[in-house]
């Protein structure tokens, strides 16, 4: 049993200085203030004064890191999990961009087998699979010779069971409703993204099932008064949840507080779409296969367009603060209880709560990451 005390707690209601946690095995035990919380006899104290105790990061959307890419190499999942602890993430969707039906199988299979024994990495909580169903017009850093109509042949096998939690799709493509409310049905999260659909596309994408958008303003069409699309439909409808890029590059940070004031924090999921260079200098990288140009602070094909970020989601959360102005109790939502709640495991991790997973990251005063536990164990150093 670990008594973790002096930190500051930010729990789904309250943020509680001077708080006590109690972990045992991998779940939280007990929750308070230190006073009011005494550490158990047969515990380990540990002292985390001065940092302040979050839910650990949940990144949905994530390619690759430290010079390795998911798609490229489905095999890279577990040693990019393994470092991806130190920006705090915990949990993570390894995202799988359009490519062939075996690399996506193959993905699966990665997952299917689990990490190597003794991995002390990031949870990877089913795929991501961005792609292939896009819309060509809006096709980004994907390769369009990949694209394809949605096939049920394929799409029937993707469920949870299989380890596919997310699909990203353009609703307005010949068979997406009816992909839509399949995959809905066998528990994936689906998503609207690098789609050119209209205003009431979208909607018939929402009746149907799609719960999500794909980084908000990037591979859609731009908010216009006339056709308010995409991006218009999933700022205007409250069931929605919008993912966004806050890398001050693929949205703006004024748009990006404008989305924030519409979204607020229960209706934002901040995701990285980091690429193999996060974590790595600049230079040139592989995505799925294809050349993207590294300069410091973004990512890009080789006629310009973006693909993908280099940073990572600690980050993220400073600057989503930093744009808007909110509260870190208010930026924590969007990396921690939003996707959890997006996923339906809301009862398991995304929160500190009686009875979850001990995954948390200890942040010194100026947001840094100071420590990162998983399962109750620490996985980067603690504060003491
Ligand atoms: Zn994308």
């Amino acid at each position: 049993m670990i008594y973790l005390h002096d930190a500051t707690l930010y729990t789904p209601a309250e943020k509680i200085e001077h708080g006590a946690l109690i972990c045992s095995g991998d779940t939280i035990l007990a929750m308070g203030q230190a006073h009011d919380l005494p550490c158990p006899t047969d515990a380990r104290s540990i002292n985390m004064s001065g940092l302040s105790l979050v839910p650990g990061f949940i990144d949905l959307q994530i390619n690759g890191a430290f010079g390795m890419d998911f798609t490229s190499d489905p095999n890279t999942i577990w040693r990019v999990g393994d470092r991806l602890t130190r920006f705090g993430v915990t949990s993570f969707l390894p995202t799988i961009i359009s490519s062939p039906a075996e690399t996506i199988r193959h993905a699966q299979a990665v997952l299917q087998e689990g990490p190597p024994s003794g991995y002390h990495g990031a949870r990877a909580i089913g795929l991501h699979i961005e792609g292939p169903y896009l819309n060509p017009e809006k096709s980004g850093a994907h390769d369009p010779s990949y694209l394809r109509l949605p096939d049920p042949k394929e799409y029937q096998q993707w469920n949870r069971k299989t380890n596919i939690s997310m699909v990203t799709l353009a609703p307005e493509l010949p068979g997406a409703i009816e992909a839509i409310q399949t995959l809905s049905r066998n528990g994936v999260a689906v998503s609207a993204g690098h789609s050119q659909a209209s205003f009431t596309q979208a909607e018939e994408g929402f009746r149907a099932g799609i719960r999500y958008g794909t980084h908000l303003f990037n591979a859609m069409p731009a908010l216009d008064h006339h056709q308010p699309g995409l991006v218009g439909a999933l700022l205007e409808d409250t069931r929605l949840i919008a993912g966004m890029i806050v890398d001050g590059i693929h949205v703006h940070p004024a748009m990006a507080n404008l989305a924030w004031k519409i979204l607020r924090a229960d209706r934002t999921s901040l995701v990285t779409d980091a690429i193999a260079a996060l974590g790595m200098e600049a230079r040139t990288y592989q995505l799925a296969g294809r050349k993207v140009v590294v300069d410091g602070s973004s990512a890009r094909l080789e006629d310009g367009r973006l693909a993908g970020s280099v940073f990572s989601l600690d980050q993220a959360l400073r600057n989503l603060m930093a744009f808007t102005n909110c509260s870190l109790q208010e930026a924590l939502l969007t990396v921690t209880q939003v996707p959890a709640r997006l996923l339906s495991i809301d009862t398991s991790i995304g929160t500190l709560t009686v009875g979850n997973k001990a995954d948390f990251v200890l942040l010194s005063p100026d947001l840094k990451v100071a420590g990162v536990w998983i399962n109750g164990q620490a996985i980067v150093a603690e504060g003491e």
